[in-house]
């Protein structure tokens, strides 16, 4: 292996596990709602990932599709090399995450104005912060081969169709996943710390009420400051678990039925209105129902785990098995 080779093959390991690193990082901070600390792991996931495949191909790894399907069948076993670092490893990245840093110490997220929108160069995996003007000041790639990591965008980019053709299939979803299991397993937490099916469906019934308000609030006054105050909490769900499923089931009926005709029909221009959120700074209505239909998708697939789970373990629960796709994934961009 010449010095040059070896190079790329350490920076395509070291990469390659950083470009992991970082995801897995995002996906647990997405759990834990810190969803701006998320974004800045995503982004520097994305700029590993742009190093590693660079490295990759100056390898000479890659061909024309065929000798690449060639490629994949007889695997490579690329010698492992010493990596070194795999995360960190620029000034700006070792910034950003200090800021990340202070703010976990504070037990919160981090403010919009404490992290700008980010973008990454997809050839060199370069970061910026705040506006991206001009080609990338380390290869000269446009700004349209950026992949852009803005506060606005990152609870997902559904358009109205696709939100509100969603928003008015979770309530069939919560039906079938309630179904034909008894009270006690309704009420059963898989674990002491976590959330039965019965707190998990009120929870959805109490988050539905605070999405309606913030929408309220953008589409009925100027410019409004939506409440920092975080949305209720799963532990807050608790007292859910000694009421009737049924009861469970028609506050969740009655709230989004309220959500959707006041979303109903609403033009454009409504979906774009915009306001300020102490978290995610300039957002609009569109940033909150994907926050509303990623929020509650991620509970449903949950709760479509919960019961699988407590009908695999209980065989002998008769009818209760479902095979189906209960929770439907969501088109992009309709
Ligand atoms: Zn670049």
């Amino acid at each position: 292996m010449t010095t040059n080779e070896e190079e790329l093959r350490r920076i395509l390991t070291s990469a390659s596990m950083g470009q992991v690193a970082y995801h897995t990082w995002a996906e647990q901070a997405r759990h834990a709602r810190r969803f701006n600390i998320a974004r800045l792991f995503e982004a520097l996931s994305a700029a590993r990932m742009a190093r590693a495949e660079h490295a990759f191909r100056q390898l000479g790894e890659v061909g024309s599709t065929a000798e690449n399907i060639e490629r994949a069948l007889t695997s490579p076993e690329p010698e492992a090399v010493a990596t070194g670092r795999i995360t960190g490893t620029t000034t700006l990245s070792r910034e950003l995450l200090t800021r990340a840093q202070r703010a976990a110490a504070e037990g919160r997220d981090l403010r919009a104005d404490e992290l700008g929108d980010l973008f990454v160069c997809l050839t060199c995996g370069e970061v910026r912060e705040g506006q991206l003007s001009g080609a990338c000041p380390r290869c000269g790639t446009v700004p349209e081969n950026h992949k852009a990591f803005r506060a606005i965008e990152f609870m997902g980019t559904l358009g109205p169709h696709a939100i509100m053709s969603f928003l008015e299939h979770s309530q069939e979803c919560l039906d079938k996943l309630l179904s034909g299991l008894d009270d006690e397993l309704l009420a059963r937490r898989p674990a002491p710390d976590q959330p039965s099916l019965k707190e998990l469906a009120g929870h959805l019934a109490d988050v539905d009420s605070v999405f309606r308000e913030r929408a309220w609030l953008l589409l009925e006054t100027n410019h409004p400051e939506l409440p920092p105050a975080h949305p209720p909490t799963l532990d807050s769900a608790a007292a859910y678990r000694t009421r009737p499923a049924e009861e469970i089931l028609e506050a969740f009926r009655a709230s989004r039925q309220q959500t959707l005709s006041l979303l109903r029909g609403l033009t454009s221009a409504a979906w774009h209105r915009t306001g300020h959120h102490e978290l995610y700074g300039e957002v609009n209505l569109l940033h909150q129902g994907n926050w509303a239909v990623s929020h509650e998708r991620a509970h449903l697939v949950e709760m479509a785990q919960l019961r699988h789970d407590l009908v695999a373990a209980g065989a002998g629960c008769g009818e209760a098995e479902v095979t189906e796709v209960v929770v439907t994934g969501v088109n992009e961009g309709e």
